[in-house]
């Protein structure tokens, strides 16, 4: 097989959602899997739809998820890879179609096909342009070249349409679907030129593809429809070199149908990019939201791809070793926010303690602990984290003495002889120089006493905590020390009895 190249060419239209990092992640996948190259071209044509700052977001975001191109805007033999900055190629391009007569100039206004637009729809039909009227409106094949010369000189403004054969089968193959034959009879004869000179997505699409020697095309399945023109520009210029075409399926919404929308995100609570983007008003993304970006890579490999076998935890190496076009599944894949989670937390797991211990002296720069007792806190809350942020949250009570209770966690002990049961937690608590035989000495006074274990647990804890969840409560009470927990204690002991006094 001749090398693999593939490209990844997002339009800079807006932030860089989920589904576009997606194909730009089967493209780097199937690239690495065979020693390829991996494209980035920024498809930029559209000025009225371009958008400042897209670029950037979409070259932040695939740079933090560890996929880095091989090519593009800054690298590459086969650049400029904007297509802004490639007119001259394509102006000699659409040049060789016109020679060949597979392209025409159009004069039409934009009024006047608007006028054949309505009329066409009062008898019930949709007016297109193409084989059956091209002869009875205004442009090149009609006027001949004299005319076309002499308007084209004088500036008429145009566009350039592909000349769509007649009544031709054309043969689109795509990897995951198979063959399909679309009748040139149902497609019209697009505009490969716009009126600002510019050329359409679908002219400099196929024109890079082949200057860029692109090997397979992997792109969403919205551009499927657009194939058999995309074959028939290969054939008008007589390339017979055409890539592989690989249309990926929808990413579905949660529920329901249709397709993932930024609205979903907004809706149900959850990012839709990556990483942030600054538009008009932010939007925050995974990397915001505590993802890692191991766990936005892993969740995105899985929709729409599966290994052929039950793993589901995958690094970015293990995916390249995985991949194949095989594992691909032709219909939607639903995406799935707790799911996604699930994915997160298992990758904060691979983190190591000292790691995550670093991040945690970083949010408290404090010098409370030695750092081997902070990777102890950090192994500690590590089985709770969901996300990175939970990091903040789950070791906060280390560092900060709790002050105020939950007027909920409080009245559990209401019944209670709670300054009997905390002078004696206390007194056990004090005796034990290293707290070695706490927990022995604490189920004793449980027990001679007659109170409850988990009661008296949750007086702990409360107090230590701040409230009644958290990681295991001795392991908890070893690390904070003796007298930080008596000082804990006893605010809860004095908290307690001042309810208790309001109450009375
Ligand atoms: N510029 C197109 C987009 O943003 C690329 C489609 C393709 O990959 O051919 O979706």
């Amino acid at each position: 097989m001749s090398e693999v190249r593939v490209r990844f060419a997002p339009s800079p239209t807006g932030p860089l959602h989920i589904g576009g990092l997606r194909t730009a992640l089967f493209n780097y996948l199937y690239a690495k899997r065979n020693g390829g190259s991996f494209v980035l071209r920024i498809e930029d044509t559209d000025k009225n739809r371009y958008v400042k700052g897209s670029e950037a977001h979409i070259l932040d975001s695939l740079k933090w998820c560890g996929i880095i191109p091989d090519e593009g805007p800054s690298l590459g033999e086969y650049g400029p890879y904007r297509q802004s900055e490639r007119q001259n190629l394509y102006s000699l391009k659409i040049k060789e179609l016109i020679e060949k007569k597979h392209a025409y100039y159009a004069f039409d206004t934009n009024e006047e096909l608007s006028e054949l637009r309505k009329e066409c729809e009062k008898r019930g039909g949709v007016f297109s342009y193409g084989e059956h009227n091209r002869k009875e409106l205004k442009n090149s094949i009609v006027y001949g070249e004299e005319k076309t010369n002499a308007l084209l000189s004088e500036g008429k403004k145009h566009v350039i349409r592909f000349k769509m054969p007649k009544n031709k089968e054309v043969l689109c193959k795509d990897l995951l679907r198979g063959e399909v034959k679309i009748n040139t009879k149902t497609l019209d004869d697009k505009i490969l030129y716009k009126s600002d000179g510019m050329p359409t997505y679908h002219f400099a699409n196929v024109v890079d593809d082949r200057e860029m020697k692109i090997s397979h095309v992997i792109r969403g399945e919205e551009w499927l429809p657009s194939l058999a023109l995309h074959v028939l520009i290969y054939e008008a210029f007589g390339w017979d070199d055409k890539p592989f075409f690989i249309h990926l399926p929808l990413i579905l919404k949660p529920q329901g149908k249709g397709k993932l929308s930024k609205r979903d995100g907004e809706k149900l609570g959850f990012p839709v990019f990556a990483i942030k983007w600054e538009g008009n008003k932010a939007v925050n993304g995974y990397k915001e939201n505590g993802f890692t970006p191991e766990a936005v890579v892993n969740f995105l490999s899985l929709l729409g791809w599966n290994p052929g076998n039950e793993k589901e935890i995958f690094t970015l190496k293990e995916l390249v070793s995985s991949f194949s076009i095989k594992g691909l599944n032709n219909s939607g894949a639903r995406f799935d926010p707790e799911k996604n989670t699930w994915f997160n937390h298992a990758h904060i797991q691979q983190i190591t303690d000292e790691e995550i211990g670093d991040k945690i002296i970083e949010e408290f720069n404090s010098e409370m602990f030695e750092k081997s007792d902070v990777t102890k806190i950090a192994a500690l809350i590590k089985p709770r984290l969901n996300s990175l942020l939970d990091i903040k949250t789950n070791s906060s009570f280390f560092f900060n003495r709790p002050e105020g209770f939950e007027n909920k966690d409080l009245k559990k002990f209401k019944d209670l002889d709670f300054n009997n049961i905390i002078r004696s937690i206390i007194d056990v608590m004090d005796k034990d120089h290293d707290l070695n035989l706490f927990k022995e000495n604490l189920e004793e006074i449980v027990k001679n006493n007659q109170w409850g274990f988990g009661k008296v647990l949750g007086l702990i804890r409360l107090s230590v905590v701040g409230n009644l969840s958290g990681p295991d409560l001795f392991k908890t009470v070893d690390l904070l020390g003796k007298k930080e927990c008596l000082l804990r204690l006893d605010h809860l002991k004095k908290t307690l009895s001042e309810v208790q006094n309001k109450r009375d």
